[in-house]
């Protein structure tokens, strides 16, 4: 990987390993939500994907998720600016905003284990899916997002 590519490149340009390495593995974009369609506010909940490992915040079959879950998405640099969901810490939103990677970033620190220890991850609080029953998920909403334009 090039030196500090996610400085020197924009997304677009980025290697196939560089935009896999950007991920700072913190799991949220596993969690699930639900978008009210009529005031477009998401409701994120405490429950991840059933193919999250809530420990280590990665998933268990990354190159066979899209045909194993329907609701899963390809993050692309050409859908970046659909993706208002995503957490204002994602490194892609980050880059894609013009904001540096926050120092505890494994690409910055060098330790993949800081962005669990700085609470920036699921590890600590998220259920996997396969132990909620659809009808309780409700009781796991977290948090509620105006998506903004
Ligand atoms: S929110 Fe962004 S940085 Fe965190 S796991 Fe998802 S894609 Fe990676
Ligand atoms: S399939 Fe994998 S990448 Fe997709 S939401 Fe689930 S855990 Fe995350």
């Amino acid at each position: 990987m090039r030196e500090r590519f996610w400085e020197q490149y924009p997304l677009d340009e980025l290697t196939t390993e560089e935009w896999e390495a950007l991920c700072d593995g913190c799991g949220q974009c596993c969690l699930l939500k639900y978008q009210d369609d009529e005031t477009g506010e998401l409701a994120v909940l405490g429950v991840a994907c059933e193919l999250l490992d809530i420990r280590s915040c990665r998933c268990s079959d990354y190159e066979n998720r899209l045909s194993r879950v329907p609701d899963c998405t390809r993050l692309t640099p050409a859908r970046i600016e659909e993706f208002r969901w995503l957490p204002r810490s994602c490194a892609y939103r980050r880059v894609a905003e013009g904001r540096k990677l926050a120092a505890w970033h494994p690409l910055v620190s060098g330790d993949p284990e800081r962005v669990h220890r700085k609470g920036v991850s699921v590890r600590s609080f998220a259920v996997s899916h396969k132990d909620v029953p659809d009808e309780q998920l409700e009781d796991h909403i977290i948090a509620i997002l105006p998506i903004d334009g």
